[in-house]
């Protein structure tokens, strides 16, 4: 733990982001868009880019209007359905849906639309699958299809780490209570604004049953933490030195710039939420705190699942696979690295710092040469 650390710069590795704006390759307009009447999700900024990116755009336009046409089709199949005569299943079972048999056609429905916004690598798509997710959350709270597995990447891809926190934090605490009353909705993901900084002990082996995904989520997120607080640390050390120059020569500069200066150094939002972060002058506690939970997280993932972190930086890594698997199997590997892998790539930084930690981590188990070198 006390190891020096490479200097942030080492993590900066790009990856390649989801894009927003205009659809088309090329273009950066951000400003004044159209969205494409069919999918309803593409964004174009004239009708001649629509046009331009038409060939790109046409099979995943078409997937995507195919599935919202079947979406319609089955909500009406609902509502027109014998069993809910005069009894609107939107308005009086919102919260029983999956449970009740007629509604799994819909919810399929659903689940196949958020599957056609899928690796398009581009914002909007990213928020509308979000968006289909929440919904399919809101008609079944208790998840009986897995959906919270896919929600944390997606929050993590949109540069939502605050809610990504708490929407993990709730399934591994507030959902693993035993009397815990899925009826009721007053309780459901009411966590909000939780303290990155908490101990993780609610991070466990019974809060990872079924929930790989989201604890590889929080690992990322701790992550992110970190790489943002090793560079905040390493702005504030040189707007020091520097600070102390110019006061020698020109009196003191103004603080604005430093403040921009230091919030350039943050990429993630739950960082920037939190002012004080910018005016400490010692992160370094906290980022032991990260580092020391880092490490816990990962044992705890290990124990609990051996292959995914090896898979995670394998070069034989395979994504996908069945929705039935076995816990600890390579199988719910698979599936965890099929719903995290965008959210580590496009985290820049952060699989460089995993192995690093890692690599680290592993010589102290195993190598007892190390240990016995550091005596010295
Ligand atoms: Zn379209
Ligand atoms: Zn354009």
């Amino acid at each position: 733990m006390n190891q020096e650390l490479p200097p942030p710069e080492d993590y900066d590795n790009p990856a390649p982001k989801p894009g927003e704006g205009c659809a088309l390759a090329g273009c950066d307009k951000t400003e004044e868009l159209n969205r494409c009447s069919a999918c309803k999700v593409f964004l174009y900024c004239t009708r001649e880019h629509q046009v331009e990116d038409r060939p790109a755009h046409k099979t995943t336009c078409n997937e995507i209007k195919k599935a919202r046409a079947n979406v319609e089709r089955q909500k009406q199949a609902l509502i027109d359905d014998p069993e809910f005569r005069n009894d609107n299943p939107f308005e009086n079972h919102v919260g029983h849906f999956w449970k009740l048999r007629e509604t799994r056609p819909y919810m399929m429905s659903l689940s196949k639309l958020a599957q056609a916004f899928q690796n398009k690598l581009y914002r909007p798509a990213l928020e509308a699958e979000l968006e289909v997710c929440m919904e399919l959350l809101r008609l079944c709270p208790g998840d009986n299809m897995g959906v919270r597995e896919t929600v944390p990447a997606l929050l993590i891809r949109l540069n939502r780490d605050q809610e990504c926190y708490d929407f993990i934090k709730w399934w591994a605490t507030t959902a693993k209570e035993r009397d815990y009353d899925w009826g009721t909705s007053d309780r459901y993901l009411n966590i909000k604004n939780a303290d990155i900084f908490e101990p993780c002990g609610f991070i466990n082996e019974k809060s990872l049953i079924g929930s790989l995904s989201l604890h590889a989520c929080m690992m990322i997120l701790k992550i992110k933490f970190v790489l943002d607080l090793i560079k905040l640390r390493a702005t504030q050390n040189s707007i020091e030195k520097m600070s102390a120059n110019l006061c020698a020569e020109a009196g003191p500069p103004p603080e604005e710039i430093f403040e921009e200066l230091k919030r350039g150094s943050c990429r993630s939002s739950a960082i920037l939420a939190r002012p004080e972060l910018l005016v400490d002058r010692n992160l370094t506690p906290k980022i032991n705190v990260l580092r020391k939970q880092m490490d816990s997280l990962s044992e705890t993932i290990d124990r609990h699942n051996k292959h995914y972190f090896p898979a995670l930086f394998g070069p034989d890594m395979e994504l996908g696979g069945d929705t039935m698997f076995a816990m600890g199997s390579p199988e719910e590997m698979r599936m965890a690295l099929q719903n995290t892998w965008h959210a580590w790539v496009e985290s820049t930084g952060t699989l460089s710092f995993m192995l690093l930690q890692r690599e680290r981590e592993l010589d102290t188990h195993f190598n007892p040469d190390i240990n016995i070198h550091e005596d010295y």
